[in-house]
C-alpha cells in the first residue's frame, strides 16, 4: 500500500485565500482591518525567518501587520510593556509573542499578560481552559492546521483511536484536547510511555510532535492509518549541507499508512495559514460581528 499523501502546502493556500477573501468582506463591510503584531526578541535565525513569513502572510492577505524587534539583552518589564501597548491598541487584533524568549524573560509571565481575546497563538491559559470546557477559544495554530488536514482526509472523526506522542503546551496537549472534542479515543505518549511501538500500532490516527529525526518507524504505523508528521528537524546530508525531516520515517511510513503528511510541505505551511485565520476570527470576535461566509 502507498498511502495518500496529504498537501499541506496546496492546502494552507485554500486557508489563506479564504482569510484574504474574509479580509476584503470586514474591509467593505465593515471597515474593518484584522491587525497582528509579531514581537521578536533578540536574533535567533529561525524566529527571524518565522516572522519574517508570518509579516509577508499577513500583509498578503490584506491585513496590517507591524513587527517589534527588540534586543536580545531587553528585560521583562520591556517585554511587557510592548505586550501591554499592543493590548490597547485597537487596530492590533492578534499579538504573537515569538518563542522562545531569552531567559531572562519568564515566558509565562509575557504569555499570560497578553489580552486573551488578541491571542492568536492560543497559548493564554484562558484559551487553553475554554478550549478544554468547549468554550469559543483561540485555538494554537499547529494543532488547528493538524485538525483541518485530518477533518479534511476523513470528515467525521468520531471513535477513531488518536495516538498524540508528545505533551508539550504548545502542540501535544492542544491537539490531544482537539482530537477529544472531535470525539477521537485520544492516548497520548511521552518520553516514559512504554512500549511506544505497540502504543502508535492501535493509532487510527497518528500524531507525530517529538523533536527526534525519524523516530518513528514505518512498522509503528497501523495499515491505513493516517500520520500527521508535526516534527521540523534538520540532519546533515553527506555534501555537507543539511536537509529538513519529520519525527515520522516518511519512507517507510508511506508504505504502510492509509494518508501521511510530507516534511516539508505538510503541517509547517498550515501553522501561518491558521495564524491568519485565527486573527480573522479574533477581530470579528472583538468587533462583534460574525465571521463572513466565503
Ligand atoms: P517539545 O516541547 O520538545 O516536546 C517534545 C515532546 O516529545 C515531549 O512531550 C517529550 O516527552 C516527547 N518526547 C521526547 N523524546 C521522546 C521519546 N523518545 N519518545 C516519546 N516521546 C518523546 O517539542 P514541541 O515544541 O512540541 O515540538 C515538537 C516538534 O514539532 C519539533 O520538531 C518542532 O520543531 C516541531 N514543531 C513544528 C511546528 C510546525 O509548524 N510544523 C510547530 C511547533 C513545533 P516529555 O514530555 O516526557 O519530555
Amino acid at each position: 500500500m502507498t498511502a495518500t499523501i496529504i498537501d499541506g502546502k496546496a492546502f494552507a493556500a485554500q486557508v489563506r485565500e479564504k482569510s484574504g477573501k474574509k479580509v476584503a468582506t470586514l474591509k467593505a463591510e465593515h471597515n474593518l482591518t484584522p491587525g497582528l503584531a509579531v514581537v521578536l526578541v533578540g536574533e535567533d535565525p529561525a524566529s527571524q525567518v518565522y516572522v519574517r513569513n508570518k509579516g509577508k502572510a499577513t500583509a498578503e492577505a490584506g491585513m496590517k501587520s507591524e513587527e517589534i524587534r527588540l534586543e536580545m539583552t531587553a528585560t521583562q518589564e520591556e517585554v511587557l510593556e510592548v505586550v501591554h501597548r499592543l493590548n490597547a491598541d485597537p487596530t492590533i487584533h492578534g499579538i504573537l509573542v515569538q518563542l522562545p524568549l531569552p531567559k531572562q524573560v519568564d515566558e509565562m509571565a509575557v504569555l499570560d499578560a497578553i489580552d486573551p481575546t488578541k491571542d492568536v497563538d492560543g497559548f493564554h491559559v484562558i484559551n487553553t481552559g475554554r478550549q478544554a470546557v468547549g468554550l469559543p477559544a483561540m485555538v494554537p495554530c499547529t494543532p488547528l492546521g493538524c485538525l483541518m488536514m485530518l477533518k479534511d482526509t476523513h470528515g467525521d472523526l468520531s471513535g477513531m483511536n488518536a495516538v498524540v506522542v508528545g505533551r508539550s503546551n504548545i502542540v501535544g496537549k492542544p491537539m490531544a484536547s482537539l482530537l477529544l472534542s472531535e470525539n477521537c479515543t485520544v492516548t497520548i505518549a511521552h518520553s516514559r510511555t512504554r512500549d511506544l511501538p505497540t502504543v502508535c500500532r492501535g493509532a487510527d490516527i497518528l500524531i507525530a510532535a517529538v523533536g527526534r529525526p525519524e523516530m518513528i518507524r514505518g512498522d509503528w504505523v497501523k495499515p491505513g492509518a493516517t500520520v500527521i508528521d508535526v516534527g521540523i528537524n534538520r540532519i546533515p546530508k553527506e555534501d555537507g549541507k543539511t536537509r529538513l525531516v519529520g519525527d515520522v520515517c516518511f519512507s517507510e511510513a508511506v508504505e504502510v499508512a492509509g494518508a501521511i503528511t510530507p516534511v516539508p510541505g505538510g503541517v509547517g505551511p498550515m501553522t501561518i495559514a491558521c495564524l491568519l485565520a485565527n486573527t480573522v476570527t479574533a477581530a470579528c470576535r472583538q468587533a462583534g460581528i460574525s465571521e463572513p461566509e466565503v
